[in-house]
């Protein structure tokens, strides 16, 4: 017969590997959301929008739902706040007929800008994961911390880093190409500067959406 002691080793030992199967679950779910949203990213990068995208889940009785989808829009709308975030957002709200969504999840492939983080807090969104940090716009600590801020009353659990290296490199091929575009349309404007320096700086730029020239 196993002393007390022994028998409440094992329970915490059962408790541990309990935790630790429920975080490589939700682990898991987190990275399969996250895969879906970079094919949304991909929609975007296919008609030449920052390729960031975004679902929103929730879980049921009969397993995790995908609500809605979205992608970065704001060029082919010519809606400054068709970040892919919100896109998803308002088609879940439409989709489940309310303004707010307590029970749902976003999933998103880079750091939510101060709009899209301000937009989930009214929503009651339980809870936001996204893939790569934006350190040039990001509002879930990387610039400020609206999901944070202790003087706000709904407090949205958030996740980074998940899946990051392939949000990012979506990202940095999408910047490159753009990069690589416009020198070809310098050195097309002026033949005589041919040799123009490669210009080796990948940071993740994406506060850049709008600044996107209108397409021919
Ligand atoms: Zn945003």
């Amino acid at each position: 017969m196993r002393s007390g002691e022994d028998a409440a080793d094992s329970a915490s030992e059962d408790g541990r590997r309990e935790g630790a199967v429920d975080a490589s679950r939700a682990r898991v779910l987190d990275e399969t959301a996250m895969r879906l949203a970079l094919d949304q990213a991909q929609n975007a990068l296919l008609v030449g929008e920052v390729p960031v995208g975004a679902v929103v889940v929730r879980d049921t009785p009969a397993g995790r739902q995908v609500v809605a989808t979205g992608y970065n829009r704001p060029i082919t709308d010519h809606d400054p706040t068709a970040h892919a975030e919100l896109v998803a957002l308002r088609h879940a709200a439409h989709l489940l007929g309310n303004y707010r969504l307590p029970e749902c999840e976003l999933i998103v492939t880079l750091e939510p800008c101060a709009m899209c983080a301000m937009a989930l807090l009214h929503a009651r969104v339980k809870r936001v994961v996204y893939g790569a940090r934006d350190p040039k716009t990001g509002a879930a600590g990387s610039v400020i911390d609206v999901f944070g801020e202790p003087r706000l009353n709904h407090h949205t659990r958030v996740q980074g880093g998940v899946l990051a290296a392939a949000s990012a490199e979506l990202l940095q091929r999408f910047f490159a190409t753009r990069r690589d575009m416009a020198r070809m349309r310098r050195a097309a404007a002026r033949p005589a500067d041919a040799g123009v320096a490669p210009d080796a700086n990948v940071a993740i730029p994406t506060g850049e959406a709008t600044e996107l020239p209108p397409k021919a």
